[in-house]
């Protein structure tokens, strides 16, 4: 049984390091392989007497390929073991500690530069060869392809040596794989999966003019062999290197204590999205040269440095089942119903699917494994399916012809991707319509979840939002799980929410294209619904921010009956429907300044703090560039605060933001209304 799983582990990773280190194709992400590799690692360690030479946890990475002439390295170029937590470097502090009882040890902790490892021999100054690592003892000679990085000298200043090994690791910018990319989706090729692949592919050609016009660069950080040389410790290997031309990344850094290199490593895994290319990890190194040779290497990495690897921003997991969803629009949403899996600090089980023609792009089947990721660091998505791991039981998924909610046909929208149920009755479109309308950036009604609006719904109590406010609290009390306390509230909640006022209210409607900043550009200018229920296209793209699609939108909605009897539904329950009128001509008092929200402020919604921002004529946008006059951080905020700080952007918590806005309301002139 074990064997057999060890077998079964060992095939898996053989291919995977073929496709990853040969074809520089990986199917699946390197947090996966890590996870199968260390599976392996301890069933070994189990089992020693199931060890093999040739098992993956034996020898380095992959073999050189055809094509390239084969060179012996002097010195093998080592993997790296891998920790992934605090604890893992704690016990690799305590195992250095223990080789070497010596107080006065110091790490030199590196950032690990996601490219592939290239060996450069200098002979009496003059780059001679340079190689990949292959299999560890012999690599790839790649030396026309690395003359054409233009960070790689190819004569050395100053005194040498006469032979000499440098280390580093060749790596392709981010900039540089984008528009690679982009050229490549242009011309139909087949996208590579990440800049590392891209580098080593990028490096591995047989003709040096496409390596040329590849945008490749390099960060040193090592020696291989090194003859009659003065240093003693790494950090001064990696000066002295830099003396002699070649590039150090600048952010190295002695440390003294574990305790300092774990805080060291945690500082980058957000700073990390700043850097112009991609980094997996750090590497962390005993400084002292004698320490190193001391503590020395086993076959297949060195005793005295260890590889800190950042927690998968990408995950695999199965497509157990793919359901649909129908909105508030009536349009009918797939979602994968995924096996749980951690990704990006919390535990993920649906991905959206979005439409029929994202499912067959990707050739999703039901049953499929699946690489998964956050979009924009929130949503789940679905990247790639893993084709090596199916079994042929896999079924793929047909959109149904009918609504899974009332039966009704469903037709797909003429020139879009999206597929709507017919009836305008459906129960769906009035439950979803209503989450939508109680949501905090709509009237942010409390206590009113998904579940006590389908039973509102199921009941017949709610035919449309305006019956909210008819609702007493015996009627809510009949339904389940319903206590009178919790009944009271939510009528309190209800009844509050009749002053949230028109802006609210029109993003509350689910108009379709009018978003919550569109919402408040219609309320502030009209200042009434009956005004703007009146307004024509012209008037309403006269205004800033609203398009001809927005704007069609807006007439359709209010010429339709419903509209009306709706309005007059709120107005006899006294739900507000005006708007204070803000000039939007004229001077703003934060006309010009821009700012940038992040992190969760303590009581503001992100949507709330942009519009009172916007309502004194700032501008919020996303990213912080030199440009950003404001950052207004909350808990929690990420790589944005440190940009801010870096660029010695002014930074405001929740308060300063609202005192910042109470000067600028006391300086306004006052309102129209
Ligand atoms: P590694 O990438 O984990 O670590 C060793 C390498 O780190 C060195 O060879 C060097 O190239 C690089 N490096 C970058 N910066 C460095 C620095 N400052 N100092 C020293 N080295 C530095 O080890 P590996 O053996 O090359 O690869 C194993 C890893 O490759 C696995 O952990 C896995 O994540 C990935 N892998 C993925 C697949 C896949 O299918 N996705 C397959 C095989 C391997």
């Amino acid at each position: 049984m074990i064997a057999q799983e060890i077998d079964e582990l060992r095939r898996l990773l053989h291919y995977h390091s073929h496709r990853y280190y040969v074809l520089d194709a990986p199917e699946i992400e390197d947090a996966e392989f890590d996870r199968l590799y260390q599976r392996l690692v301890k069933l070994e360690q189990d089992h020693p007497e199931l060890i093999t030479p040739d098992s993956p946890t034996q020898r380095v990475g992959g073999t050189p390929a055809e094509g390239f002439e084969r060179v012996a390295h002097s010195v093998p170029m080592l993997s790296l073991s891998n920790a992934f937590s605090a604890e893992d470097l704690l016990a690799f502090d305590t195992r250095v500690r223990n080789g070497l009882p010596d107080d006065s040890l110091e790490y030199v902790v590196e950032l690990k530069i996601d490219g592939l490892a290239i060996n450069l021999v200098y002979e009496s100054g003059r780059l001679l060869r340079a190689a990949t690592r292959g299999d560890g003892t012999e690599g790839e000679d790649v030396t026309s392809n690395v003359r054409t990085i233009r960070a790689v000298p190819l004569v050395l200043n100053g005194q040498v040596p006469p032979v000499m090994e440098v280390r580093g690791e060749a790596y392709m910018p981010r900039p540089a794989f984008d528009r690679l990319n982009d050229e490549r989706l242009e011309a139909g090729e087949p996208l590579l999966a990440n800049p590392r692949n891209a580098a080593a592919g990028s490096l591995r050609q047989l003709d040096s003019r496409v390596t040329a016009s590849r945008t490749l660069d390099i960060f040193v950080y090592g020696m291989g062999a090194r003859e009659e040389l003065a240093v003693t410790t790494h950090e001064q290997t990696l000066q002295f290197l830099q003396e002699l031309g070649f590039k150090v990344n600048p952010h190295y850094r002695v440390c003294k204590t574990i305790s300092e290199v774990i805080a060291y490593c945690q500082s980058w895994a957000e700073k990390r999205v700043d850097l112009p290319y991609d980094i997996d990890g750090l590497v962390i190194k005993v400084n002292s040269l004698a320490g190193q040779r001391q503590l020395g290497s086993t076959a297949k990495d060195p005793r005295w440095a260890i590889a800190f690897k950042f927690p998968a921003e990408q995950a695999t997991t199965i497509v157990e089942d793919i359901v649909v969803r129908v909105g508030r629009t009536g349009v009918l949403t797939p979602t994968a119903v995924l096996r749980p899996v951690r990704l990006a600090g919390s535990t993920v089980s649906r991905a959206t699917l979005h439409n029929e023609d994202f499912i067959k792009e990707k050739g999703i089947c039901i049953g499929d494994t699946v690489i998964i990721h956050k979009a924009g660091e929130i949503i789940p998505e679905v990247i790639s399916v893993v084709e090596s791991r199916r079994t042929g039981a896999e079924k793929s998924f047909v959109m149904p012809a009918t609504c899974p909610e009332c039966g009704s046909m469903v037709l797909r929208i003429p020139g879009e991707s999206a597929h709507k149920c017919i009836n305008s009755a459906c129960p769906a479109l009035l439950r979803e319509g209503l989450i939508h309308f109680v949501s905090r950036d709509a009237m942010n009604i409390d206590g009113l979840g998904q579940a006590v609006v389908t039973s509102l719904v199921d009941s017949g109590l709610v035919a449309d939002a305006a019956d909210l406010y008819t609702l007493t609290a015996e009627q809510v009390l009949n339904l389940e799980r319903m206590g009178p306390k919790s009944a009271q509230n939510l009528i309190e909640a209800i009844a509050a929410s009749k002053q949230a006022g028109l802006a609210r209210l029109l993003f509350g409607l689910g108009i379709r294209f009018v978003g919550a900043k569109a919402a408040a550009t219609l309320a502030r200018h009209f200042g009434d619904i009956e005004l703007l229920a009146k307004a024509s296209a012209d008037e309403l793209t006269a205004l800033d921010e609203i398009g001809p699609r927005i704007a069609e939108s807006v007439v359709e909605s209010f010429a339709r009956p419903e509209a009306e009897r709706l309005i007059a539904k709120l107005t006899a329950a006294g739900v507000k429907l005006t708007e204070e009128i803000r000039r939007t001509t004229g001077i703003l008092p934060l006309t010009g300044k821009t700012f940038v929200l992040t992190g969760t402020l303590p009581t503001l919604t992100r949507n709330d703090a942009a519009e009172l921002i916007e309502s004194q004529g700032g501008k919020v946008t996303s990213s912080v560039s030199k440009k950003t006059d404001y950052v207004v951080a909350g808990e929690e905020a990420g790589s944005k605060l440190d940009k801010a700080q870096k660029l010695s952007i002014t930074v405001l918590n929740e308060a300063e933001l609202m005192a910042l806005l109470g000067t600028a309301q006391r300086d306004e002139e006052p309102s129209l209304s």
